[in-house]
């Protein structure tokens, strides 16, 4: 299982964002280094639509 993402924040730096795990394994979250907080969830089907284009 995948338990690191990487996405690009508002500001234009990458973003490491990690699984939180225990009683939520479909959630990542991180911070930015600019202060942003991003939490991504249900993260499979965000992937699944990436594979279709
Ligand atoms: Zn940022």
């Amino acid at each position: 299982m995948q338990t690191e993402v990487i996405i690009k924040c508002l500001c234009g730096k990458e973003v490491v964002l990690e699984v939180e795990g225990g009683q939520y394994p479909n959630t990542y979250n991180g911070d930015c280094k600019c202060g942003r907080k991003w939490t991504l969830t249900e993260l499979t089907e965000i992937l699944e639509e990436i594979d279709n284009c």
